[in-house]
């Protein structure tokens, strides 16, 4: 028996609860793992919450990230206390996640922890820092350097919003953060934004094309906001996409497209490569500076999951939190 978050749907309802899991409910793997840390993603607070239905089968322990040492081994690619990461690959979704202590995975979807980088690090980052990493890495393999202009970033309080200014400031690039929470302007500063703006000017129905600003965009909010995004960009500039918070919709025009050569890069980190995964937890290692992650992320237990993945939906939460196994 261990300790974990166990999502059960019956006849007495949908629910999430901390409790201990007999070993039976693990997926099969080749590795079982002494879990350390896991996070909270906005992904895994829909499947706690049950907003939406992110669980495929039931009873599931959730948690698409989670950092260990390997407990048990039945392939070469790993020995008995070896320090491993796990990010998206259905756990968490279709196959039993990180918010436990124990977790039995798959060898083809580790990678080994950068030697650079505690385990408490790596789910400060979790999917979300991993996610901004890819998007800051597709704008670069799109040819866009920090002299062709500022880079906008929005959702900028969030997960993903907070690791891509960092990690875009650190790269010398000039960020804009967009959000619905300018009072927290001194936090997004201190991470490197040279400005705030208001999700507001960006979240409703907006022309087919505006002024041109952005040389780059990442976006992670999605619906009118990546909409207007796209049509505020300048000759050639490159958006990423990898979120939702606004809408799944995409209410846009071809004009940013095909008027001035607006290129919109898909960003999933779920099935990502593992070639393109250690490239960026190995870029991530490299840049993001050790007080960065005070700033960023907070500690909690197993026993506050269920609460923090509420307070993450209704947009209470900023930076990243990480759940320590040991607390
Ligand atoms: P968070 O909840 O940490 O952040 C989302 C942020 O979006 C909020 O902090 C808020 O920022 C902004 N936001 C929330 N609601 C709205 C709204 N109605 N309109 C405009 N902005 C809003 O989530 P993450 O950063 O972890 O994830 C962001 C998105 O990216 C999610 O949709 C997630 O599913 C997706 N994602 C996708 C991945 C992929 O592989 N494609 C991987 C990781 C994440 P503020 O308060 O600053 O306005």
């Amino acid at each position: 028996m261990f300790n974990g978050i166990l999502i059960e749907k019956d006849d007495k309802g949908y629910r999430a609860e901390v409790k201990a899991i007999e070993d039976n409910v693990l997926s099969e793997g080749d590795v079982t793992i002494k879990v350390s840390h896991s996070t909270i993603n906005y992904k895994d607070a829909l499947a706690i919450t049950g907003k939406a239905p992110v669980i495929r089968s039931f009873p599931m322990v959730p948690g698409i990230d989670l950092v260990g040492t390997v407990e048990h081994s039945d392939t070469d690619k790993f020995t008995v206390g070896d320090a491993v990461l796990l990010n998206g690959f259905g756990v968490g979704e279709v196959h039993s996640g990180g918010l436990a202590q124990k977790a039995r995975l798959k060898s083809d979807w580790l990678i080994p922890l950068p030697d650079a980088m505690s385990p408490r690090q790596a789910m400060a980052i979790g999917t979300a820092g991993y996610t901004a990493m890819l998007s800051v890495i597709a704008l670069e393999k799109n040819g866009i350097t920090p002299i062709k202009g500022e880079i906008l970033v929005t959702g900028a309080n969030g997960g993903v919003g907070s690791f891509a200014i960092a990690i875009l400031s650190k790269l010398g690039y000039k960020v804009v953060a967009s959000t619905g929470r300018v009072d927290q302007k001194e936090y997004l500063t201190k991470l490197g934004a040279i400005e705030v703006i208001d999700r507001a000017t960006l979240s409703e129905k907006g022309r087919p094309l505006a002024k041109e600003r952005w040389a780059g965009a990442i976006d992670s909010v999605g619906s009118y906001t990546l909409a207007n995004v796209c049509a505020s960009m300048q000759y050639g500039g490159v958006v990423t996409a990898c979120g939702l918070a606004q809408g799944m919709d995409f209410p846009a025009s071809v004009a940013p497209f095909i008027l001035r050569g607006v290129t919109l890069v898909g960003i999933d980190s779920v099935m990502r490569p593992i070639e393109d995964r250690v490239e960026a937890w190995q870029r991530l290692a490299n840049i993001i500076a050790p007080e960065v992650f005070e700033d960023i992320s907070t500690d909690i237990s197993l026993a506050e999951v269920v609460k923090v993945a509420d307070d993450l939906i209704s947009g209470k939460i900023q930076g990243r939190v990480v759940v320590d196994m040991s607390k």
